[in-house]
């Protein structure tokens, strides 16, 4: 492990070999009762880059009453939102002053490029800033005119949340739940993915540092049926964030059910990118080849089904074979690389897996994929891979998750819409022409959460983003909505 450390910096060597790491609760490293150890691995070498205590069901119990305890006495819930604002930028700014270190080790565990990891950190910063200043400026406390009473409605933190997050965005998730929740006056119990629980310890350790009370945000690492499953079993919290896959997310939402905890659901997508013959072809294939390149194709709302008008196709179909043959493979860390390893070995065996049965089932493959060998890096690497044919096919209707798009055309707009709602998820979509009336009439036409016009992967703070049916419930995240959803109403009535 030694030499494989070489490049990186003096803080995050150090953060890395100076013992196994521990969970926070309530400002203390917490390590599992058991000393039940896990490890987290370099997918672009395989190597293990660290130990962790993987948390068990009693230590999640522990953090959700020190949340609980900090929500009831740290004075946290019940200090203005410009107070609250004020420790939420001295988080944004420490961890801004230390985005360096926090992009290197968010690379190291997640496997993703080392600029993208430091726009990852510099997206958490933001969205502390944006829900820390927002909460500022709504108003608390609501008159009602109704007759012959004195009425109004006020907005109160629910108390302790639970944030379960997966391992393809981990800071940059944590970022999208915690800062609306920490803003409006709750505390948090964040369970990061057990692949890459490294940022969110970090986060965990400078909120003490920075002087956020203790238990007011809490880390609990380990296994997603034990800590993750403790988690959204407990009948402690108030509400809780689920972000993940849809088959874990349908048990999360049980388990919150049984407690009538009010949930949210982030989950996976299917989305399509609708091409018509009028877009500018060579800049369109650039921008969807950079998309599902970007971070190996694991992200929820990739373009992963691609619907070409069919006068375009064979030349659109050989641009893109193209463009996404010269794709640069390699270390994540290395300035070359354009894209990185996926997450693991499980991950890269599903990626082969559904390539495989997608030909079983009569797609071409028309750009092969498979494992690809990176020098000296025994890392969990693959080849961008193109499928084409009918959509009626496992690897067009399943969430594959890596590097991989579906080719098919279409006739006109009416098919295009069809076969793009065609599908039982719900999340994000995009629409590829020169004409603006057409664009919105499509993207108007979806049966999803997103709609993105001539571009795919947008997310400025401020636009609603979540998805429906498969892709999700509970109203999404990144908007004004998400602060509101972190307060609950209470009326108050008094007759005149
Ligand atoms: P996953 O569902 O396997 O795991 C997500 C989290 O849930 C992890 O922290 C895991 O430890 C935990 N978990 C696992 N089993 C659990 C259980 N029984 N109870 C409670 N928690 C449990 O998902 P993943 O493989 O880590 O992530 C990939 C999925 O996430 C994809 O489907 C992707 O589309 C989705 N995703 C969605 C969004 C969005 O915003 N909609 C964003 C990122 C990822």
């Amino acid at each position: 492990m030694a030499d494989r450390t070489a490049g990186l910096l003096p803080e995050v060597q150090e953060f890395l070999t100076a013992g196994p790491l521990g969970g926070v609760i309530d400002g203390q490293t917490a390590v599992a009762a058991d000393e039940h150890l896990l490890v987290t691995r370099d997918p672009g070498s395989g190597d293990v880059i660290a130990q962790f205590s993987g948390l068990q069901a009693d230590d999640v119990d522990r953090a959700v009453r020190a949340a609980g305890r900090a929500f009831a006495e740290s004075g946290w819930a019940k200090s203005a939102p410009a107070e609250r604002a004020a420790a939420l930028h001295r988080l944004a700014d420490a961890m801004e002053a230390r985005k360096e270190i926090v992009a290197q080790i968010e690379a190291l565990d997640s496997g993703k490029l080392y600029p993208q990891a430091m726009g990852d950190v510099q997206n958490f910063v933001a969205t502390m800033r944006y829900f820390a200043d927002m909460a500022q400026h709504i108003q608390q406390r609501s008159v009602l005119a109704v007759a012959r009473h004195e009425a109004w409605t006020s907005r109160h933190p629910w108390g302790p949340c639970g944030f379960i997050v997966p391992w393809n965005f981990p800071l940059l998730l944590v970022g999208w739940g915690i800062a609306p929740a920490l803003a409006a006056g709750n505390t948090v119990v964040i369970k990061p993915a057990e692949d890459t629980p490294l940022s969110a310890i970090y986060l965990g350790r400078l909120a003490k540092e920075i002087g956020l009370p203790d238990g007011v945000i809490n880390v609990v690492p380990g296994l997603g049926e034990t800590a993750g499953a403790a988690l959204a079993d407990h009948p402690g919290l108030r509400r809780l964030s689920f972000t993940g896959s849809p088959e874990v997310g349908r048990q999360v939402a049980q388990a919150c059910g049984r407690n009538l905890v009010p949930v949210k659901l982030e989950l996976g997508g299917k989305g399509a990118a609708v091409v018509f013959e009028d877009t500018p072809l060579d800049d369109t294939v650039e921008k969807l080849v950079r998309a599902i390149t970007f971070h190996t194709g694991q992200v929820c709302c990739d373009a992963t089904r691609w619907l070409i008008q069919k006068p375009i196709y064979e030349r659109f179909v050989e641009a893109t074979v193209d463009r996404m043959s010269r794709v640069r493979v390699g270390y994540q860390l290395d300035r070359r690389s354009q894209m990185g390893p996926v997450v693991s070995q499980k991950q890269r065996e599903r990626v082969l897996g559904y390539l495989q049965r997608g030909v079983q089932q009569g797609a071409t493959l028309v750009l092969e994929g498979g494992v690809l060998q990176v020098p000296d890096r025994d890392g969990f690497y693959v080849k961008p891979a193109l499928l084409a044919g009918s959509l009626d096919n496992v690897a067009a209707r399943e969430e594959i998750f890596g590097p991989v798009a579906y080719l098919t055309p279409f006739e006109d707009e009416a098919e295009a819409v069809r076969l793009a709602n065609d599908t039982d998820y719900g999340l994000a979509n995009s629409v590829w022409t020169s004409d603006l009336n057409r664009a919105a009439r499509v993207a108007e036409s979806m049966v999803a959460g997103n709609s993105w016009i001539n571009a795919h992967n947008l997310f400025p703070h401020g636009v609603p983003y979540g998805g429906i049916n498969k892709s999700g419930m509970g109203g999404g995240v990144l908007s004004v909505q998400t602060l509101l959803d972190y307060w609950r109403s209470l009326s108050v009535v008094r007759p005149l």
